[in-house]
């Protein structure tokens, strides 16, 4: 049976000045010089994503905001809007990550909200789920993270294009990550919660594991049942980090 294309999505955070365009561009070199291979979005903060679209602009990386406002317009000093990430060049935008769910008290029914506005602009949501260290030893990470798929996917993405991240919160810059089986268990939670969601519609959307994705793991993980592709943090940053990732993936 043919593997679909995977996905690999680096999550650059709150990191990058003008000079990290250079990487941008060595990541989308590389890329094209790899051939044939996984989809490829980077996810730069926002002040990036016009110069960086912009430099990627017909190749095969595209580009990603990661978080959004859920109006398209209006009086919320220092948010940002699904329509100006589009504006800017992304066609990709992250959401719930548990950063934001942490920092910023984003709930599911917020996220939901974001993911509304995402389909709107007609970016391609990557929704975000995991659960703390808490909750994976308390023996409720199946539960929290089914929960959070249903809460957090609008009615609205049925037959729209967007992907799911689970990421346990407790290996994220952590250099932790579950076992194989661990992440096989969940990722086919997260696929019946899906499809309880939204219908056999679900059936198809990539579910991606991030958490400490490294070159050294990125080949394992990546063939694990149900991982589609991969969330990438600290590793997306430098090409010769990244590479190796977007290859194991091929
Ligand atoms: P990490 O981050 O790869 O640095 O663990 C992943 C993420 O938060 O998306």
């Amino acid at each position: 049976m043919k593997q679909s294309v995977k996905l690999i999505v680096g999550n650059w955070k709150m990191n990058g000045l003008s000079a990290a365009l250079a990487q941008a561009e060595a990541i989308r070199d590389a890329v094209s010089a790899a051939g044939q291979g996984p989809r490829v979005v980077l996810c730069p903060p926002a002040t990036l994503i016009d110069r960086i679209s912009a430099a990627l602009a017909d190749s095969g990386v595209a580009v990603g905001g990661q978080d959004c406002h859920e109006k398209p317009v209006g009086a919320f000093t220092g948010s940002v809007s699904a329509e100006m990430l589009a504006d800017a060049g992304a066609t990709v935008v992250i959401l719930g990550h548990s950063e934001r769910r942490a920092a910023f008290g984003e709930t599911d029914a917020d996220v939901a909200a974001k993911v509304e506005a995402a389909i709107a602009a007609g970016l391609e949501p990557i929704v975000c789920v995991g659960e703390t260290l808490e909750q994976r030893e308390a023996g409720e990470a199946i539960a929290v993270v089914s929960a959070q798929v249903e809460g957090s996917l609008p009615m609205g993405l049925s037959e729209r294009d967007f992907a799911v991240a689970y990421e346990p919160v407790w290996a994220i810059g952590t250099g932790l990550t579950p076992t194989l089986e661990q992440i096989a268990e969940v990722h086919a939670a997260i696929r019946a919660a899906m499809i309880k969601r939204l219908g056999d519609s679900a059936r198809t959307a990539p579910i991606l594991y991030g958490g400490s994705v490294k070159p050294e793991n990125a080949r394992d993980i990546l063939a694990t049942p149900e991982v589609g592709g991969a969330l990438v943090g600290g590793a997306s940053l430098k090409a010769e980090d990244f590479m190796p990732i977007v290859k194991a993936a091929a």
